[in-house]
Parts: C-alpha cells; structure tokens; sequence
C-alpha cells in the first residue's frame, strides 16, 4: 500500500444502509481512509452468503459514497468492488451488527458472508457484531463497539493480513469500562434443542412455524468465541473459507480405490483375495 494515498475503505453490512450499526461503523473509521458504503436498501440478516442470480439488481446513490443495492451483502461487496468503487478497496469492514454472530451463526450471518466476499475478492475483511441486551428496550452498547473498531481496524491496518483471512469481532453488551480485554478464540458450539422453533396456530387454527433466538447453552470450551463474549471480552475470531476438513483426506483415501471402497481387505465380489492383500 502507497503510504501516500489514504486507504479505500468499503463498508458493508446485513441490517441495511439505515441501521444504526453501520452509521456507527462508518463514524468510528471516518478518519483512517476514503470510505464508500454499500449496504443492502433494506435488512438482510440470515442472507448467509447468498447471490441473487434470478432479479436485476438496483444501485441508489443515497448521497456521496454511499450506495444502497437491492439485494444481499455478497450482491453488495460484488456490486462495489466490480462496479461502484474508483478502485479495489484496501479493507473491507461490514456491520455493526445488531446482534453476536459466534459458532454456528457464523454460517447463517450476512455480516461476517460480507467479509468472506471480501477474502475471495482479495480484500482484508473484519465483521463486526454487537451482543444485544436480553431487555430489547434496552440500547446496544455502540460507544463499547466504536471504540473496539478503531482500535481492531488501526492493528490489521498496521500489519494487513493476508486476505485469505478475514476476522469476525464479537462485543459484548458492556460498557467500555466493564470490558474483561480482548481474545483471539475460535468458534464455538451451541447446544441446540426442539424448543429453539416455536409452532402456534393462525386465527384460522393453522399452524404456523417461528424459528426462534439462537440458544444460550454452548459446549465448555475457555478458547470459544462463546466463552470469551460471556466472560466480558471482545472476540476476535480468524476465519477462512477453506472448509476442507484435512484429516479427512488421508482418513478416506481407500475411497478412491474402485474395487473396494470400504478400503477393508478381504474377499470382494467372491473373486478372491483383496488384490491390495497379497
Ligand atoms: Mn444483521
């Protein structure tokens, strides 16, 4: 990076261009670089990594740098990067979510899919997610979240990691000053169960299906995202989009032989020895 130009900054999120989350976001980095909003026109949390393929897709310039797309966060880093922005962008951050995206979550959430798109376009990416209050009258903690993305932004900006990486921060809903520090983790497990979908009945007695908050109960593990944000510590979780499971490849390697898949010696189709036994 030129020290001499000001870094392209792309900001993104899933709970739309009017979400406070993101409006906070963009204050918080206001001076660190040249930055350009491009947000869904309207919420799209659970868009997990979803392209729209089937509509046209429609760009709104709201004011100066800063466009509102008709379509899903990946629709939106695309759209910015092909399309809208003078250049590639230097970093990509997307959020502030209203709401934590830890363990599984991960897979469903639009915010942290905006970063993944930013990996596999060859842009540094960090997502941000703001725990919410259990009281939803409650407001979130943006003061805490502002301050831990000024400072989260300015380290990867110090140091840009390879963009085959990409980090998903998660802050807990505490005052700055309540705040235990900040943890690398790695992603947790929740302990799913039959009543996280809750079924009623419309006013013409017909049942209807509400898939409900993401469990509070996780698997103990003191190195999880879960743990960290229940601890009072902002998360910092390195992911990449590799999902190949390695061991795997060795474990299942006697598929790839036609005459026995099961890769067990012994006898096959009454032919005899295993021809690999002898
Ligand atoms: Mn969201």
């Amino acid at each position: 990076m030129n020290p001499d130009i000001r870094p392209l900054i792309l900001l993104s999120n899933d709970d739309g261009i009017d979400s406070r989350g993101i409006a906070v976001l963009e204050e918080a980095v206001r001076e660190m670089g040249e930055l350009y909003v491009v947000a869904p026109e309207t919420e799209r949390s659970a868009a997990s990594h979803a392209l729209t393929l089937h509509k046209p897709l429609r760009i709104t310039e709201r004011s100066p740098r800063h466009y509102a797309v008709s379509g899903t966060p990946t629709d939106c880093v695309n759209l910015a990067i092909f399309t809208i922005l003078p250049r590639k962008p230097d970093f990509l951050l997307s959020g502030i979510n209203h709401g934590a995206n830890m363990a599984d979550d991960v897979t469903y959430s639009g915010t942290v899919s905006a970063a993944f798109e930013g990996s596999i376009l060859g842009v540094p990416s960090m997502a941000f997610s703001l725990t919410v209050p259990e009281d939803p009258s409650l407001p979130l903690a943006f003061e805490t979240a502002r301050h831990y993305v000024r400072l989260l932004v300015e380290r990867m900006m110090a140091a840009p990691p390879s963009p085959s990486i990409l980090f998903s921060v998660n802050i807990p809903d505490r005052p700055v000053s309540g705040i235990s520090g900040i943890r690398v983790t790695r992603l947790g497990k929740r302990v799913f169960g039959s009543g996280d979908i809750i079924r009623k009945e419309d006013p013409r007695g017909r049942p209807y299906y509400w898939i409900g908050l993401s469990p509070k109960d996780y698997e103990p593990d003191p190195q999880s995202d879960l743990h960290a944000v229940d601890h009072g510590f902002v998360s910092v979780t390195p992911l990449h989009l590799d999902l190949t499971h390695y061991p795997s490849l060795s474990r299942y390697q006697s598929w790839e032989s036609e005459a026995d898949p099961s890769g067990v010696p012994g006898p096959v189709h009454g032919l005899g020895a295993h021809p690999l036994s002898s």
